[in-house]
């Protein structure tokens, strides 16, 4: 994982378009995956259904901390910034309203 604050912004309408589109298709693969991954775990038992769930969290974990969503509500669009105390992207737009936890004093 990157080692610095990186702030990845786009200006051009078209490209920020297309973003938010790749990021529709990314989020529709993981709520694909996500739901045959329930599936087989509702299907297992015992500590084979408790492995599973400790994987299942772990994919929604990886999600919640990817580029695709702000870590803090959620939002598709928008710039991102990563910070790497927290280990996940951010939107620019909670940066700015300083709603991010722990950063209130770097502001
Ligand atoms: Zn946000």
């Amino acid at each position: 994982m990157l080692k610095k604050q990186k702030v990845i912004k786009i200006k051009d309408s078209r490209l920020r378009e297309i973003r938010l589109n790749l990021r529709k298709v990314l989020m529709n693969t993981f709520y694909d995956q996500e739901a045959t991954l329930q599936a087989i775990w509702l299907g297992a038992e015992g500590d084979e259904q408790l492995s599973l769930l400790r994987k299942l969290e772990d994919f929604q974990q990886h999600y919640q901390d990817s580029i695709l969503v702000c870590s803090v509500c959620s939002k598709l669009d928008g710039d991102r910034v990563y910070i790497p105390r927290h280990k996940c992207w951010y939107c620019t737009d909670c940066l700015k309203k300083g709603v991010i936890p722990s950063l209130r004093k770097m502001r």
